[in-house]
């Protein structure tokens, strides 16, 4: 559903999100920290406050009529999910704490359903520590092998080095969508289609791609994908795993308890059909419900107009920083999305990072919980802006004159 509001009208929507409106330090805040997590819409506010308002009930086990107002509300996100994934089935939504929990659940379930000593898993240079730690867990465990494609000095994979990779002991390609710490965007079609090729599964790390762009799962050929709604103008603490519905219904479930079960003896439990065989215990209903209204939110503005909006910014951007003596990209990837990072001379991330603070503006300066990238570039750090359709240019002036003082106070 792409009902895109052109163009895309930016004083409007900053008005909807209350926490831009302040000033931080005397100055209007900045907000180039959406990478890390995005702001939230009033009606996502909204949302979960009425369901504790209103018809706080736990889900799925009430005759009652707050307990069925709940788990009609938890049920019709799973269909707005389904919907904004373009998945087939409501069975192939299963609802996580976030991205880093859904690799986990897979980790842990693809580990004891199907790999044996000796087997492959294959992740990139460029992966997020959420996307590496869990399969080095599993692989550890289980004896089997971590292969990662290297990536080449703009921050793109190097697709001969994957194919070479590609053998009979590859259980599964795990690979990022958009890199939180690079912005590059992978050629994901072609990453899958070769690894469909061999019989291959992927799981894709979509959780700096949902923010900027349309995701169809179907069109991917993805067999399972994974975001976190705090960073899609949700809630913290839910997210969402979809996985092509033969492959969930022949992985083993990850954790047991209340929901996920149909009958259980002493003797024997047996499961539940998907997708609550994966959603043991009282989920996140609240943030549940207001990650499905902050989906709908993101589809009314469109994502022809986020877009656009959104390129049009990152150029500006790379365009004005590059006007910095000193300035240095880490990675210029040629499809690219959402960040920027960079180091400023010999100046510490950090020390930049604290001034642009004093001007109000928030952008992320570290690893980005990706250590192996830092390792690549030979950096300890970088600076990361990270940029939502609520950001301007004028925005991205205030950053210009927060960094000029910076150079000022290092001179
Ligand atoms: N993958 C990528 C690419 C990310 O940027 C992040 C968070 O920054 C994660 C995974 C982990 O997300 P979460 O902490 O919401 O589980």
């Amino acid at each position: 559903m792409n009902t895109a509001l052109h163009p895309l009208d930016v004083e409007k929507i900053r008005t909807e999100f209350p926490i831009l409106q302040q000033e931080v330090h005397g100055k209007p805040l900045v907000y180039l920290d959406n990478a890390a997590t995005s702001q939230k819409p009033i009606v996502v506010i909204d949302a979960i406050q009425d369901y504790y308002l209103k018809y706080n009930s736990n889900v799925h086990r009430g005759v009652h009529r707050l307990s069925q107002l709940a788990s009609d509300a938890y049920e019709e996100t799973r269909e707005t999910i389904r919907q904004f994934l373009n998945a087939s089935s409501l069975q192939e939504i299963i609802f996580t704490k976030g991205t880093t929990d859904g690799i986990n659940l897979l980790a842990a379930s693809i580990g004891r359903g199907m790999i044996k000593p000796g087997d492959e898993i294959i992740i990139s240079a460029m992966e997020h520590h959420s996307n590496i730690v869990p399969w080095q867990m599993m692989c550890e465990d289980r004896g089997a092998k971590l292969r990662v494609i290297p990536i080449n000095d703009d921050g793109e994979i190097l697709f001969e080095a994957y194919e070479e990779m590609l053998n009979e002991r590859t259980k599964l390609v795990s690979i990022v969508h958009t890199s939180n710490s690079l912005g590059t965007v992978n050629p994901l079609r072609e990453i899958i289609d070769l690894a469909h090729s061999k019989n291959i599964p992927v799981l894709v790390d979509g959780a700096q791609a949902v923010p900027h762009t349309k995701v169809d799962v179907q069109a991917l050929d993805c067999d399972f994908f994974v975001f976190s709604s705090h960073k899609v103008f949700g809630p913290t603490g839910v997210g969402v795993l979809y996985g092509k519905k033969e492959w969930l219904k022949k992985l083993p479930p990850y954790q047991g308890g209340g929901d996920m079960i149909l009958h259980v003896t002493f003797e024997k439990t047996k499961f539940n059909e998907l997708p609550y065989k994966f959603e043991a215990g009282t989920p996140n209903i609240a943030d549940v419900i207001g990650l499905g209204v902050a989906l709908q939110y993101v589809q009314k503005i469109g994502y022809d107009a986020i877009s656009e909006w959104e390129n049009d910014l990152i150029q500006y951007a790379l365009h004005r920083l590059q006007e910095i003596e000193g300035m240095r990209f880490v990675g210029n990837a040629k499809h690219r999305a959402g960040a920027i990072s960079f180091v400023l001379g010999d100046i510490h991330p950090h020390d930049v990072g604290t001034i642009l603070d004093r001007e109000g503006v928030a952008v992320r300066t570290g690893h980005h919980c990706t250590q192996p990238v830092m390792q690549r570039f030979k950096v300890p750090a970088t600076t990361r802006a990270s940029f939502a359709f609520y950001n301007t240019k004028e925005e991205i002036d205030q950053l210009m004159n927060a960094l000029h003082k910076v150079i000022e106070m290092f001179a």
